[in-house]
């Protein structure tokens, strides 16, 4: 970024002075030269040494203040600004999938799109994040003085280790977890329960079938009873049940009836559904049909009550920002927002630029530079309002 002029503390109450037509298009160039990078140094889940040693070097060349925050086993993540307890803490991670297509290694560009692995999910986001204290400052915000801060996760495709490390040396009050959202509001995400269930039957010569019990028919008889699961009637407004069955096996031979198949289930559940609870019910259905439970993960899902303050700020912050009135949504998948809140005691949204997870984790993962550069403005805004407000933000 260029050095800008530090424009003087407006009035209480009003929005921070609007940026130039220049000022936009360097801010832009800027965040395509960080972004390019960033793509540029591999950092999958568990190796991202390199792009956390970069970008401790960059923030610091930036001129803000940074420290490593460790985390057990693993990368350090890094917290930018507010070192303790801030009132509000921008969340982004800066691990990515490992492909497991060809890629070259090398970002592209086409036209204000940056192409190349990790770009949405979630660099882009660490971006936006660093280029709005940027932008704040050069406003006049004294940004290292805020309760602000920002905070790098490391593992979050994976384990999520670096949230919960985050959560609890931070401790923020408030936590916005930056993933593409259209740039509308994620105010509660789903729970998971991930089991492998295992069905046994008796084998039998494939051509005495009677004197066997087939554990491949007793599998599929149990996924057609999925559909009778109580919970999956439990509606919730923003995240609906639902099982997927991701995979079934069953089977070693020809002319042997089988005695074991396997079915890989992931239970999307909402806010008013426990894990535990889900859990139990589907366990019982497993016991009904000879199958155990071997268990993957349970998380519970979290929410946020859509007239919360923070939220109500994060709405005004978008819609004076961008002209738009964001919709409230349920977020579909695990993030660091879960430790946020189960951990740190956070309340949390999700918010970002970007699609949804439409292309995350796939070979076109990409991002609209312009999206990178309106989400940063809506980070200056809000670095803009937690300076007025201060310990008081968000104020109702
Ligand atoms: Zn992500």
């Amino acid at each position: 970024m260029p050095p800008a002029e530090p424009a003087p503390p407006s009035a209480a109450g009003a929005p921070p002075p609007a940026l130039g037509a220049s000022a936009l298009a360097s801010a832009l160039a800027w965040a395509r030269g960080e972004l390019v990078r960033l793509v540029e140094i591999p950092s999958p889940s568990g190796e991202e040494a390199a792009v956390v040693d970069y970008l401790e070097g960059r923030i610091a060349e930036l001129g803000l203040p940074a420290r490593r925050d460790p985390v057990a086993g693993g990368c350090d993540n890094l917290v930018v600004g507010c070192p303790f307890e801030p009132r509000l803490a921008l969340v982004a991670h800066v691990d990515t999938v490992k492909p497991t297509w060809e890629w070259d290694g090398k970002a592209r560009i086409q036209g204000d799109e940056v192409w190349g692995v990790g770009s949405v999910d979630d660099k882009g986001s660490v971006v936006a994040a660093l280029l709005g204290l940027l932008l704040a400052r050069d406003a006049g915000v004294p940004v290292v003085d805020l309760p602000l801060s920002v905070g790098l996760t490391v593992d979050e495709e994976e384990g999520g280790t670096g949230s919960i490390a985050l959560a609890r040396s931070l401790c923020p009050h408030h936590a916005l977890v930056m993933e593409s959202s259209e740039f509308d509001i994620a105010v509660a995400e789903a729970g998971v329960v991930e089991v492998m269930l295992a069905v046994h039957g008796r084998s039998a010569h494939g051509s005495v079938p009677e004197q066997g019990d087939n554990a491949v028919v007793k599998a599929a008889r149990l996924v057609v009873a999925l559909d009778d699961l109580t919970f999956l009637r439990r509606a919730h407004p923003l995240i609906a049940p639902a099982v997927v069955v991701q995979q079934m096996h069953g089977g070693s031979d020809l002319h042997v009836v089988p005695d074991l198949a396997e079915v890989h289930l992931d239970v999307r559940l909402g806010p008013n559904l426990h894990s535990q609870e889900v859990f139990d019910e589907l366990s019982a259905l497993a016991a009904r049909h000879d199958a155990e439970v071997r268990t993957i993960e349970l998380a519970d899902a979290w929410e946020t009550p859509a007239d919360a303050p923070f939220v109500a700020s994060l709405r005004r912050a978008v819609a004076e920002t961008l002209g738009r009135e964001p919709k409230l949504f349920g977020f579909p998948a695990w993030t660091d927002a879960h430790n946020m809140v189960e951990v740190g005691g956070a309340q949390a949204v999700v918010f970002g630029p970007g699609p949804r997870l439409s292309t995350a984790h796939r070979p076109d993962d990409h991002i609209d530079l312009r999206e990178v550069l309106d989400c940063a403005l809506v980070v200056r805004r809000l670095a803009w309002d937690v300076w007025r407000a201060g310990l008081d933000w968000p104020a109702s």
